[in-house]
């Protein structure tokens, strides 16, 4: 189990994780963190620490694209590594100051940037997305497929939300502007955090009210009704898309 956390409460060990985020991807390794590490987490009790390795020249040749990685390893250092680029992502584009352009210094006993000058304060940055199951009356689920799609691949319907909105009004908005479909009783399914490159899925089921599906063209180029014996090619199990549509399978007894 990995809990992410800011204080290591010890020096790390030899047995400690360290997570070295390059470009091209990260590479994990057991050792003492170099100076300048970034503390991540505890994965049991193992120390998680998070290493930017964006100055050095040349690719990593250990280093596994995020979504690579999630084949090699277990969920939870998964996890750590997903919170690794993360917050090193956020160091990286919070150097500066957003409203007066001075550098930002570490805050002590927060996961925190402030400018010296200003004292505007950065916190590492989320941004929640939507993702949801629709279901109808007649036994079938509404999957879709954008333009960037893996090829025969059909998913949920996701999106960002916006400020202002609830996570339940975002879910109506998204299934509304990509198909043209009204739904109602939306409930809360299960939350994912998505490190691509800093998302919180937010996972909802719903039911079709009206409607009839009209893609948007552009995020969403095709969209359909599909039963548990006819479902076309799935998104892999590293996504809650396909916890969602498994979970739905499972309650109607495929
Ligand atoms: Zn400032």
């Amino acid at each position: 189990m990995f809990v992410p956390a800011l204080d290591p409460g010890g020096p790390p060990d030899r047995s400690s994780v360290v997570v070295t985020v390059a470009a091209a991807g990260v590479a994990i390794r057991s050792g003492i963190p170099p100076e300048g590490a970034v503390f991540v987490g505890a994965i049991g009790d193992r120390q998680c620490w998070a290493v930017d390795v964006e100055e050095l020249a040349g690719p990593d040749p250990g280093a596994l694209d995020l979504r690579l990685l999630w084949a090699e390893v277990d969920q939870a250092t998964w996890t750590a590594a997903g919170r690794a680029v993360q917050l090193v992502g956020w160091a990286r584009t919070h150097r500066f100051c957003g409203r007066c352009g001075n550098p930002t210094e570490e805050v002590r006993g927060l996961r925190a940037r402030r400018c010296p000058r200003c004292g505007l304060e950065a916190f590492p940055r989320l941004s929640p997305a939507v993702i949801c199951l629709v279901e109808r009356g007649d036994g079938t689920v509404l999957l879709a497929r954008g333009p960037q799609f893996a090829a025969g691949t059909f998913s949920c319907l996701a999106g960002f939300v916006e400020p202002g909105e609830t996570l339940e009004e975002a879910v109506a908005r998204e299934v509304r502007e990509e198909v043209a479909i009204e739904v109602s009783a939306i409930r809360y399914f299960d939350s994912q955090p998505w490190p691509f490159p800093h998302s919180l899925m937010i996972g909802f089921t719903a039911k079709w009210r009206s409607g009839d599906i009209e893609v948007d063209g552009t995020e969403i180029t095709e969209a359909s009704w599909y039963s548990p014996s006819d479902l076309p090619g799935l998104p892999s199990a590293i996504s809650i898309a396909r916890r969602l549509i498994d979970d739905w399978l499972d309650r109607v007894g495929h």
